[in-house]
């Protein structure tokens, strides 16, 4: 299965990557992550990454579809993979399709995930991460034991630099702008399908399933 997850930042999509994942025995490919880990290797080019994803701007459409993939190239994505916040605009659906056929392979579904704005505003603000495990936790909605700590591994939670409200702002902005008309080129080409993500993991993660079902397990 080759599937894409769209949303908003903050609806979720990381951790239903990793659950449909899991379920379809696929690797989950993080456009974010794969920037992250750049960033974190200091290299030019991350110097460059970080500068756009701090102000919550989109990285460069050829710099990004170049770096994903080069990643579905790697073996373990050879018969599947499901790809979360890539593409993000017209112009890298354009470039993916290219890529893919290529090698005469194609999507057999993408995924878009509604949230309202203030939910996701919500959401993001109040997120810390703990870099040494992976784990989310929320300020408010499900807060550490001790604050600022990882109730896993007791690692010190951090904010994402993206996660402020300024930034949060601008994110929604652009996704408005530069994604949701990628909703409408999915759409034409019979792709597209819709997931409430409010709720919880397993309740989304139902919704997700059934979606699937309906149009491509
Ligand atoms: P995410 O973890 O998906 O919220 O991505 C974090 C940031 O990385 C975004 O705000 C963008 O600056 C950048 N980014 C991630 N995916 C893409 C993409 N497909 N195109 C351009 N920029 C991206």
């Amino acid at each position: 299965m080759r599937i894409v997850l769209i949303g908003p930042p903050g609806a979720g999509k990381g951790t239903q990557a990793r659950v449909l994942a899991d379920l379809l025995s696929v690797p989950a490919i993080s456009s974010g992550d794969l920037f992250r880990a750049e960033i974190g290797r200091g290299s030019e080019l991350g110097e460059l990454v970080r500068q756009h994803t701090q102000a919550g701007e989109l990285v460069p459409d050829e710099l990004t579809t170049a770096l994903v993939t080069q990643r579905l190239r790697e073996p373990d994505a050879a018969d599947g993979f499901l790809l979360d916040g890539f593409p993000r605009t017209v112009r890298q659906a354009e470039l993916l399709q290219e890529a893919l056929g290529e090698d005469g392979t194609v999507l057999d579904a993408v995924l878009a995930f509604d949230m309202p704005d203030d939910e996701i505003v919500q959401r993001l603000t109040g997120r810390r991460l703990c870099p040494a495990c992976g784990t989310t936790v929320h300020t408010v909605f499900s807060p550490p034991r001790v604050p600022d700590r990882c109730d896993g591994c007791e690692g010190a939670l951090v904010r994402r630099a993206d996660d402020t409200e300024e930034t949060v702002l601008r994110r929604l902005a652009v996704y408005a702008e530069q994604t949701v008309p990628l909703l409408r080129w999915y759409t034409d080409r019979d792709l597209l399908v819709h997931v409430d993500a409010m709720g919880t993991v397993a309740e989304v993660s139902d919704r997700m399933r059934s979606a699937l079902a309906a149009v491509a397990l």
